[in-house]
């Protein structure tokens, strides 16, 4: 399937008690960052319709919770063969408005797609417990939701990101909120309409656009009871500090700076491959991508590798373009600072080939910055862009250190053919998530996803096992029915 740049006239309007609206808040253009120009545009939510969106979601939930598990499943499983059916129409919206490949947006959906039968095996798994405790009496777990929840998204998976929470919050009988990124809001029409078609009651799923002010709203309404966050630490902070303020539950995730450590053993071709298309897959654009390699010992043949196949990548064919202008701008800023700092650039992506027919397009190609100074900027910030920077180290346990003295720990890697090695690396990194010999060590469902330090606010994982007591209420149920000849302490 080809991008069609052409397309502007998409909107993303606010999905309020199952009908589209525009509602009486500010309008802004989407931009695309293939063209750089606009591609559609998106109508902000207002205070009254935010408020009125909650009261028809807080109604809503109430018959949505009485609705049996298995019944609230198949909504799903209908939601799950829309998707796929219109798999080409979605993937070209993320490409558009994002500036992804569309083999990268169609990647990303089926991640979201893999979340959402997790959600879908519940009815099967998550069959809480129950048991004789004394003679005649029972105990039993029963699984409740929360109410309305509400979840704010960032701009660089406007489909999989989403799809992280969605399903498992409206499976288990949530009315959900959602707040797309302002920079991405078209995909949320695709998947809202997805979800009306499925027959999903209205009410239990608004979207509700905007900025700030409408994250602020989500905090602070007294009748949300969660807050999901996704996107840079600095507002993960101030989101989960709002939310819990506000007595909510709030589970924030943040930024990344996520560490590969190479070993001379490692196996060449994995790590031509695992590392390069980690760092310049979605132009670097994901929380999970490697932006500092440890190189221990000589791994210099290594290195050649990944820079061959990094500079491979064709701009505007297997490699998409950078969300704005601005972020684009500090990319090119960020190269020339890290030169200044003491770097040698052995991969310049300002030179890259732009594609010839959308030359105001956000570009910049694969970057890879050597000797790079542990402490500077190129080696402890989150740049979100497709930037290696290399730092030598004499041994593991300095790269080690290198490693664990970053404030982010949301993923890191080791490259080797030694496994009492990769477990060592592996037992001793500060991360949530830790890949062998795997660029974007991302778990696959069932197997939750969330980091750790400064890259997650709030306790437990965003998706899997680990985020159902997030959506959840367990209550504790005792039954007894009649007297019990042999009572004990307990009866
Ligand atoms: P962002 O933090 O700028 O925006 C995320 C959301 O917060 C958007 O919906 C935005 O409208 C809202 N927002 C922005 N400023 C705000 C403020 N001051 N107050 C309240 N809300 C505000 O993030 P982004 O640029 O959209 O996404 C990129 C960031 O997200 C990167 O840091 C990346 O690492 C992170 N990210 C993390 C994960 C993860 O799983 N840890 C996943 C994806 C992205």
């Amino acid at each position: 399937m080809q991008l069609d740049t052409s397309q502007t006239n998409h909107q993303a309007q606010n999905f309020i008690a199952g009908k589209w609206q525009k509602s009486a808040g500010e309008t802004r253009p989407v931009i695309s960052p293939y063209t750089g120009k606009n591609c559609g545009e998106v109508f902000y939510i207002n205070k009254d319709d935010f408020n009125s969106a909650v009261d028809s979601a807080k109604s809503a939930q109430k018959q949505w919770a009485q609705t049996p598990l298995k019944a609230r499943s198949a909504v799903l499983f209908n939601f799950r063969n829309i998707l796929l059916r219109d798999q080409d129409k979605i993937s070209h919206i993320v490409a558009l408005e994002n500036g992804k490949t569309i083999n990268e947006a169609r990647a990303g959906l089926m991640k979201g797609i893999e979340v959402l039968e997790y959600a879908l095996s519940l009815q099967n798994s998550d069959i809480g417990g129950k048991m004789e405790v004394s003679r005649g009496v029972f105990c039993e777990y029963r699984r409740e939701p929360l109410g309305v929840v509400g979840s704010i998204t960032p701009f660089n998976f406007p489909a999989m990101v989403p799809m992280w929470t969605i399903p498992i919050a409206i499976v288990l009988g949530n009315a959900y909120v959602w707040k797309p990124s302002e920079k991405t809001p078209l995909t949320s029409k695709f998947v809202a309409d997805a979800f009306a078609e499925a027959g999903l009651p209205s009410g239990i799923l608004t979207v509700a656009q905007g900025e700030k002010e409408v994250v602020e709203m989500i905090t602070t309404h007294p009748d949300i009871k969660a807050v999901a966050f996704v996107g840079s630490t600095k507002v993960a902070e101030i989101v989960y500090k709002s939310a819990t303020a506000h007595n909510k539950r709030a589970l924030c995730l943040g930024g990344a700076k996520n560490h590969i450590i190479l070993l001379p053993d490692a196996d060449l071709d994995v790590t031509g491959m695992g590392i390069s298309d980690s760092f310049t897959g979605c132009a670097g654009q994901r929380c999970m991508a490697a932006s500092v390699l440890l190189a221990v010992g000589e791994v210099d043949k290594h290195i050649e590798k990944i820079k061959e196949r990094a500079q491979s990548q064709v701009l505007g064919e297997s490699m998409g373009a950078i969300i704005t202008r601005e972020q684009c701008d500090f990319l090119y800023q960020a190269i020339e600072d890290a030169v200044k700092d003491g770097a040698t650039l052995i991969l310049d992506g300002r030179e890259s080939k732009k594609p010839s027919d959308m030359r105001e397009g956000h570009w910049i190609g694969p970057t890879i910055l050597d000797n790079v100074a542990p402490g500077s900027v190129a080696a402890c910030s989150e740049l979100f862009g497709p930037i290696l920077s290399i730092i030598r180290c004499k041994n593991v346990t300095e790269a080690i250190e290198i490693q664990n003295s970053s404030v982010y720990g949301n993923a890191a890697s080791v490259f080797t053919s030694s496994g009492p090695m990769a477990e060592y690396v592996a037992a001793h990194a500060e991360c949530g998530m830790f890949g062998v010999n795997i660029g974007v060590p991302v778990p696959r469902e069932p197997f939750s996803f969330g980091g750790v330090k400064a890259s997650k606010f709030g306790h437990g994982d965003i998706t899997g096992d680990h985020s159902l007591d997030f959506w959840t209420d367990v209550k504790k149920v005792t039954t007894k029915w009649e007297m019990q000849k042999d009572s004990n302490w307990m009866s």
